[in-house]
Parts: C-alpha cells; sequence; structure tokens
C-alpha cells in the first residue's frame, strides 16, 4: 500500500540572514526570512510527508507561536516527521522536489543537499532527487525576492 503526498514552501529573501536549503548553508548575501532557519526545500518536503498521511501541515505540528522551533534544524523537524510516518507504518520510499531560486547557482551543492535529506529520510541518496530552478527573471523567485520549493513524496506501507 502507497500513499503520494505534495508539498510547497516560499520564503521571502532578507539580508543578514543565512541561506539553507536541504540543510546546506549557502553563501549569499541574501538568505530565507521567517520560521525556523528558512530551510524551504526541507519543509516542502516535511509538508509532502504530512500530507501523503494527512495530518495537517508543518505549522500544526511545529506552530510559529512556539518558541521552541524559533531557529530550529529543518532536518530535525524532518526526521521528526519521517519518525510519525514510521509510528504509522510508513516508510518513505522515494522523493522528487524543485527549488527555485534566482541566484546564486545550487548546482554545486545539489549532492551534499540529497546526502542530508537522505539521511534525515532514513532512505538511500538515489530515492531523493533534488532539481534546481530559476524564475527566469520574472515573479517574485525571478526578481531575487523569494526562494520557493516543490516537492512529492511516495510512502509505502511497512
Ligand atoms: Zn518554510
Amino acid at each position: 500500500m502507497f500513499r503520494i503526498g505534495i508539498g510547497h514552501d516560499t520564503h521571502r529573501l532578507a539580508e543578514s540572514r543565512p541561506l539553507i536549503l536541504g540543510g546546506v548553508t549557502i553563501p549569499f548575501d541574501f538568505g530565507s526570512d521567517g520560521h525556523s532557519d528558512g530551510d524551504a526545500l526541507t519543509h516542502a518536503i516535511t509538508d509532502a510527508i504530512l500530507g501523503a498521511l494527512s495530518e495537517g501541515d508543518l505549522g500544526v505540528h511545529f506552530p510559529d507561536s512556539d518558541s521552541q522551533w524559533k531557529d530550529a534544524d529543518s532536518l530535525e523537524l524532518l526526521s521528526r516527521v519521517v519518525w510519525l510516518a514510521h509510528e504509522r507504518g510508513f516508510a518513505v520510499e522515494n522523493v522528487d522536489a524543485n527549488v527555485m531560486l534566482e541566484r546564486p547557482k545550487l548546482r554545486p551543492h545539489i549532492e551534499l543537499m540529497r546526502e542530508n535529506l537522505a539521511k534525515a529520510l532514513n532512505v538511500e541518496v538515489g530515492c531523493v532527487s533534488v532539481k534546481a530552478k530559476t524564475g527566469e527573471g520574472m515573479d517574485a523567485v525571478g526578481n531575487g525576492q523569494a526562494v520557493s520549493a516543490q516537492a512529492v513524496v511516495l510512502l509505502r506501507k511497512n
């Protein structure tokens, strides 16, 4: 038995914030604003797992209003949700994700993102796909104002 889930996340880019995607800190003048460490890619994957479980979203499990999750390591939050799936009898089969950012180029960081995510997801690196896209100079991503991510996850009943 399988369950499928979809996730999406966007963060505004701001000065003096770290740019963290898939647990990798990417050197840049701007970073993700907002809750936790602002890791949009990891948030999208976490939401996709919660979606596959029909367990609400990230904000339900780790609310902004709770200072415990301020600047939280998003890979840690992902691990907690993978554990929740495990408790429901599910394991991750594979993940496919897009991360949309105009600058800087993400390609040099993709392999490390996949390794970090695979560890948190408790799967082989070959089960985690991360694709980098730009906004082609249009919309909030294209204008360098935001970073976005999309993810689809398949869970397998153990
Ligand atoms: Zn987020």
